[in-house]
């Protein structure tokens, strides 16, 4: 495809018997705001660990850049700002000492803009990482992903246990970032209505198979009727996955 940032081709990887991706592909352009959507143990982190080259592809092909991330990790990963689930920071540092340690990495650290995101995050520089909340360490992880503006953002489910109002105050900053010229993110979650908010392009996976990919737009404006109206996110994901894996995605 002309300008992927992601490229993804035919990607198969097994756990034991468990076929956790099989044959998935996935085009990411740039400057979409791409949601990875799928019930729990569908696939999402899985895949994303390969975009990052932390998986290496048992088969199929995956290109970041244009580039293999296992084969060449500084050149795809110095571009990737990236927020775990887990959100695995140094918590025995101060916010300040994460945010000047972090600094130090990436050449292309914008300090007034980590500022702006230290305000908006409420964020004490003194405060130990170990002290800080759920909500708090995410909003830590989601500011030192997005100060040195990566040309990809990839967040996997950025709103895991976190409250609406992190939620809220994580989506503006992803809004704010994509508004930076030719920007790309792919993010993963089950909470379909934010999905349906922020994102432009979607995937849904089930069991390790994509099921549905495209603009959202398109997606809704092909699909059928219902009750006079095109579907939401939430409906369209019912009708390729089905009741049972819906209902574990709302969860
Ligand atoms: P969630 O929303 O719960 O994070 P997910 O869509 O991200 O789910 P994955 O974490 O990618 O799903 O897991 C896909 C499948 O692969 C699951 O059945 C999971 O149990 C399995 N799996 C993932 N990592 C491993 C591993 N290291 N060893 C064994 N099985 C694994």
């Amino acid at each position: 495809m002309g300008d992927s940032v992601i490229s993804v081709s035919e990607l198969t990887r097994r756990f034991g018997a468990r076929a956790a991706l099989d044959a998935v592909n996935l085009s990411v352009a740039r400057g979409a705001v791409h949601g990875l959507v799928g019930a729990n143990g569908a696939g999402k982190t899985t895949l994303i660990k390969h975009v990052l080259g932390l998986l290496v592809a048992e088969r199929g092909s995956v290109r970041v850049f244009g580039l293999d991330p296992v084969a060449e990790p500084v050149a795809v990963l110095s571009r990737i700002g990236y927020l775990s689930e887990e959100n695995d920071l140094p918590v025995w540092m101060t916010v300040g000492e994460l945010i000047r340690y972090t600094r130090a990495l990436y050449p292309g650290w914008d300090d007034a803009y980590a500022e702006e995101l230290r305000l908006m995050f409420a964020l004490e520089p003194a405060a130990r990482i170990k002290t800080l909340s759920k909500g708090q360490k995410a909003r830590a992880g989601l500011l030192v992903a997005l100060a040195y503006r990566p040309e990809l953002l990839v967040l996997d489910e950025p709103s895991s246990g976190l409250d609406p109002i992190v939620r809220r105050d994580i989506l503006a900053a992803v809004i704010r970032t994509i508004a930076h010229e030719g920007r790309t993110v792919l993010f993963s979650s089950h909470l379909l209505d934010e999905v349906e908010q922020v994102a432009d392009h979607v995937t849904m996976i089930s069991h390790g198979k994509v099921v549905l990919s495209g603009p959202l737009a398109a997606l809704k404006r092909d699909a059928q009727v219902v009750g006079g109206r095109e579907p939401t996110l939430d409906e369209l994901f019912f009708a390729h996955v089905g009741i049972h894996a819906a209902s574990e995605a709302e969860t």
